[in-house]
């Protein structure tokens, strides 16, 4: 069956996955939705006994529905491949109280997102070649550390594509910083900005709905598309590794197929999450997602009163990655539970960008019903850490540490002790200060890299290749701007006259 994609904003003509996948964000600045979630498409017993690969096809085809079988199987072999360090892919780690990590951390860039952006460049250039479009393509990405990288190693050097990333400066660890300033690719800039992610976010959110600047690229060659976790091509790989994650645990016999599972996700703007709630829309045994936050727990406000309110301070924490006042992909969400009406959701993302805040109804609020959400402060996440390394001898990174601390806090609250799956989203070792920190309970002066080998002492793990490549890369990008100066910036790296 055909699935299209529709605005969360607007009733206007519906778009193909692949015209989805180029534009990135609808033309009312709206996010792209699936017309319809289909189901599961060969029984849980038999996707036990099939590989990643293999079953990323069985589910991206059901999304992606104007892709020909012979350009997805192209783009799934190009993206899972020996770019990650393990033939699985995502594999599953147990730990003490039937609580399994799924490690998404095994790509270029040793976090989750390489598990959506090593894909997307297949997905987009094979997108451009069937609809016939000369321009280059311009992926232009805000990112709190973790998908700028994710999104230059993915992007760089891809003909007809070029990239640029915008990161907050001051926002960022230093191991996410070097990975970025020092991405070689003629195609690639990289921009710090002295605002925080929220304004990047908003900045490059602008540019995408600014007809006077659309106009110029296009004038000269370029057309904008968008590597944020808000398009359609990034969600769907996102919901497989959930589908292996069951897979695999019926094949290693931890459960039975139909058994009903729990799923943490460290949740930021809420794509990852929002997969999962497409996995069980589809007919995945899922009974509660559980989203974790960080002390920027706009989320935890919203599913505990229904007013989503961003007026607020942002707060720097040791998870950078979640540090985000707007949930971008909750939009997706917002429309489902409106029941699909883009009327409604229209309205409340305007109260939200207008009056900083909305509320949804009663009977909006029932549709919440699948999911549970907390917080942990960054004591509980530090603790969480050392307490997880006590007691099975592995080592979590502090997003991942997040969702962990907000999993008791749920068993706690409700004795629902049942098997939980927790999506690790990165390597301890991209945030080894904190980490280490964490571990010994001392402060620590040592730079990065000596962190690195310490981490690597105290896990028994090696320090990841991903890390070693970048002590002693040269810099290569050192620009810095305000955020309201990312437009000229965009012009200027384009080589478009000002
Ligand atoms: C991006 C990111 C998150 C948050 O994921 P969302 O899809 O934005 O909710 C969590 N952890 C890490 C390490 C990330 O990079």
């Amino acid at each position: 069956m055909e699935v299209t994609y529709t605005s969360t904003r607007s009733r206007g003509k519906a778009v193909t996955a692949s015209q989805a996948i180029l534009q990135g964000l609808s033309d009312d600045g709206g996010l792209f939705v699936p017309t319809s979630i289909p189901s599961l498409p060969v029984s849980l017993q038999e996707m036990a006994e099939m590989s990643y690969q293999e079953l990323a096809y069985q589910v991206m085809r059901l999304f992606l529905t104007d892709y020909t079988e012979e350009e997805l199987r192209d783009c799934i072999r190009n993206a899972y491949d020996e770019k990650f360090d393990t033939g699985s892919i995502a594999p599953l780690k147990e730990t003490k109280g039937d609580v399994f990590y799924l490690e998404l951390f095994h790509g270029k860039t040793i976090a989750f997102k390489d598990m959506a952006l090593s894909i997307l460049p297949y997905l987009m250039t094979c997108a451009a070649r069937k609809n016939r479009i000369r321009n280059e393509i311009v992926i232009l990405t805000a990112t709190s550390g973790d998908t700028g990288k994710a999104a230059l190693a993915g992007f760089a050097d891809v003909p007809g594509t070029r990239i640029i990333v915008f990161y907050p400066k001051y926002g960022v660890s230093a191991i996410q910083e070097k990975q970025m300033v020092t991405q070689k690719g003629a195609n690639t800039t990289v921009i710090g900005i002295t605002g925080n992610f929220d304004d990047a976010q908003t900045a490059v959110k602008k540019m995408f709905n600014d007809e006077a600047m659309k106009n110029r690229l296009s004038e000269a060659g370029f057309q904008f598309s968008s590597a944020n976790s808000i398009n359609i091509g990034r969600l769907v790989p996102q919901i497989v590794y959930y589908v292996y994650a069951y897979a695999t645990l019926v094949k290693e016999k931890k459960i039975k197929a139909g058994d009903r599972i729990n799923i943490t996700v460290p949740t930021g703007n809420f794509g990852n999450i929002l997969a999962a709630f497409y996995a069980k829309q589809m007919g995945l045994p899922v009974e509660k997602l559980i989203c974790a936050s960080n002390e920027n727990k706009v989320l935890f406000d919203f599913f505990s009163t229904g007013t989503y309110d961003r007026k607020r301070d942002f707060v720097l924490t040791s998870s950078p990655s979640m540090d985000i006042l707007i949930s971008s992909n909750l939009e997706r969400l917002i429309y489902r539970i409106a029941g699909n009406d883009p009327d409604k959701c229209r309205e409340f993302m305007k109260a939200l960008s207008t009056g900083g805040e909305y509320t949804i109804t009663e009977h909006m609020r029932e549709g919440l019903s699948d999911f549970y959400g907390n917080f942990c402060s960054e004591e509980e996440t530090r603790k969480t850490i050392h307490d997880v390394f006590r007691e099975n001898a592995y080592v979590i990174d502090p997003h991942t540490a997040v969702a962990a601390g907000v999993l008791e806090k749920y068993r706690e609250e409700t004795k629902d002790g049942r098997l939980t799956v927790i999506a690790s989203t990165a390597s301890p070792f991209k945030f080894n200060r904190s980490v280490v920190e964490a571990l010994t309970g001392e402060k620590s002066e040592e730079d990065d890299f000596v962190l690195a080998d310490r981490l690597s002492a105290l896990s028994g793990v090696p320090v990841p290749a991903a890390v070693q490549e970048i002590r002693t890369s040269p810099v290569l990008h050192d620009q810095v701007v305000d955020a309201p100066d990312m437009p000229a910036a965009v012009l200027n790296a384009l080589g478009i006259r000002n």
